[in-house]
């Protein structure tokens, strides 16, 4: 046995001895989930899957690794689509058994959760206390909550109750050293220096373990009213989000954006998907106002919005989900565009933000430019609209070979995010770096932001153990993953 393999058994040893061997497991048919990336873009690989079942679990294993200088790379629901779950040696501490809710303050209006917490129960605890915690993605079945603040995740009600930053008041986190910092305040003002929680919320696993959080909680809506409106650009649906906002204030819950190109390929995959309006149009935007007011007669106010819109024709045509049904089914053409997008061969994608005054201007020069570079590219620009997030996806020509595609990724990579840095905007808008933005993070963030960052990250991880190589780490941290499918 080699000085690193008895260095590594002693440290297995020593974890199986504290947290029981159901807890560490080094088996390859146990550690398999935990080393592909969810859309299997990159393997890694790891000494052993280690499950902790308390936050002094995870303070121990923390110090066991600083003595022994073994990498810790942090998971939750492994959801995340950017790499940064991806192991690169070391081990991957899964924080699925942290699972409890901790407490529910309701006249502080905030739910105390673990990070192993999967987010739709946390939705669900919520619920059954009268509340809403609205978060909201596709994957909330299986993300969890370490894994939303590790990210910032976003989703479609960002719009009105913001991302998962501005959801969380205080945090629980074991530090590089085993150390824990409580910081389970549920203050909405708290002015006693550097504001610690916002250094570790998007942090993706590099400065610390999230072991719990406190989430604010909204009233529940009573009353929800959804639309889908035909027009002729980018920037009449601007325009409308415009007249939305200022006449419905906070009620407008969301704004997403579907081109022409996406709703016909929803139409043509998904059995059963129907087309809401009787034309096509050019752009198209799904609107959704709720009230916690079940009397608060948004139907009529929608209507009339959107009567005006058609009258002064600065919108082509528009229908409203006049039930439960209705609304699920017109939400349901918005949801399944990521899906569809697979079943039209390759596709590049870009997750970026822009200011919201930008984002038709975005869409419509992004676009131009990429079908000037290849005829025949299909762009796929949709997504949250009202918060400047746009999934810019480009779909393969028809007769394209998908790997020459692919091939091409880093050009329209430069082509988009140009763009996106002239106007001001994000590379990396609600996924994160991970693996995949790495180097176009270092390409467009301020270089003094980079120092800063590299700054915090030697100061609170001075041995380089949380989650090496990922953000704003370097390739020798990650030399043993493999990435498999470029991006497909
Ligand atoms: C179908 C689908 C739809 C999606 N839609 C959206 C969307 O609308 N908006 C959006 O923002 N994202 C979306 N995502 C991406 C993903 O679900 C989110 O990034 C989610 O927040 C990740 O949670 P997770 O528990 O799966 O984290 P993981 O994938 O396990 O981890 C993500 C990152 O966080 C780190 N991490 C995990 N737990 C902790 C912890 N406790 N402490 C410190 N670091 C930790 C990991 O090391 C990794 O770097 C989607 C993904 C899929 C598959």
């Amino acid at each position: 046995m080699g000085i690193a393999s008895s260095v590594h058994q002693t440290f297995i040893d020593r974890l199986t001895e504290k947290l029981g061997s159901t807890a560490v497991l080094t088996e390859a048919s146990d550690l398999e989930g935990a080393l592909v990336e969810t859309r299997g873009l990159y393997r890694g690989q790891a000494l052993a899957l280690v499950r902790p079942k308390d936050r002094d679990e995870v303070a121990f294993v923390m110090q066991e690794c600083a003595r022994a200088g073994i990498p810790v790379v942090p998971q939750g629901g492994n959801t995340g689509l950017v790499g940064g779950g991806v192991p690169g040696g070391g081990i991957v501490l899964s924080l699925a058994r942290l699972d409890r809710v901790r407490s529910l303050d309701p006249l502080n209006a905030t739910i105390t959760v673990e990070a192993g917490c999967i987010l739709k129960a946390v939705q669900e605890a919520a619920d059954r206390a009268g509340y809403l915690f609205p978060l909201s993605l596709a994957s909330e079945g299986s993300c969890r909550i370490g894994g939303n603040l590790a990210t910032n995740a976003g989703g479609t009600a960002v719009l009105r109750y913001g991302n998962m930053r501005e959801l969380t008041l205080g945090l629980e986190v074991v530090l590089a050293d085993g150390r824990v910092w409580n910081g389970l305040k549920g203050l909405r003002k708290d002015n006693t220096g550097y504001d610690l929680k916002d250094l570790f919320v998007g942090s993706e696993g590099t400065l610390g373990i999230i072991t719990a959080a406190v989430l604010k909680l909204f009233p529940k809506p009573q009353a929800r009213v959804t639309a889908f409106v035909g027009c002729a650009s980018a920037e009449i649906a601007l325009r409308l989000f415009h007249t939305l906002r200022e006449a419905a204030g906070d009620q407008l819950t969301a704004f997403e954006y579907i081109p022409d190109f996406g709703l016909e390929i929803v139409l043509k995959h998904r059995p059963g998907a129907v087309r809401p309006l009787a034309g096509r149009h050019r752009s198209y935007a799904l609107i959704e106002l709720s009230s916690p007011q079940k009397d608060s007669g948004l139907q009529e106010r929608l209507e009339a919005l959107l009567g005006d819109a058609l009258e002064q024709g600065v919108i082509e045509d528009a229908t409203l989900g006049s039930s439960e049904a209705q609304s699920l089914a017109l939400w349901h053409l918005r949801e399944s565009l990521s899906e569809v997008q697979r079943l039209e061969g390759g596709s590049i994608k870009h997750d970026v933000a822009v200011p919201v005054s930008q984002v038709a201007a975005f869409i419509d020069e992004a676009t131009g430019a990429c079908e000037a570079a290849m005829p025949g590219i299909r762009v796929c620009a949709f997504g949250h609209f009202g918060d400047g997030n746009i999934h810019f996806n480009l779909s393969q020509p028809m007769d394209m070979d998908k790997g020459v595609f692919l091939a091409a990724w880093e050009r329209f990579n430069r082509i988009v995010h140009d763009i996106v840095h002239r106007m001001n905007g994000s590379i990396a808008a609600e996924h994160g770096v991970g693996l995949i933005k790495r180097g176009e993070l270092l390409r467009y963030k301020d270089p003094v932001a980079i120092d800063l960052m590299r700054t915090l990250k030697r100061s609170l991880d001075p041995q380089n153990l949380l989650n090496p190589g990922k953000v704003i780490g370097s390739d020798d941290a990650t030399t043993a993953i493999s990435s498999l499918a470029a991006h497909s």
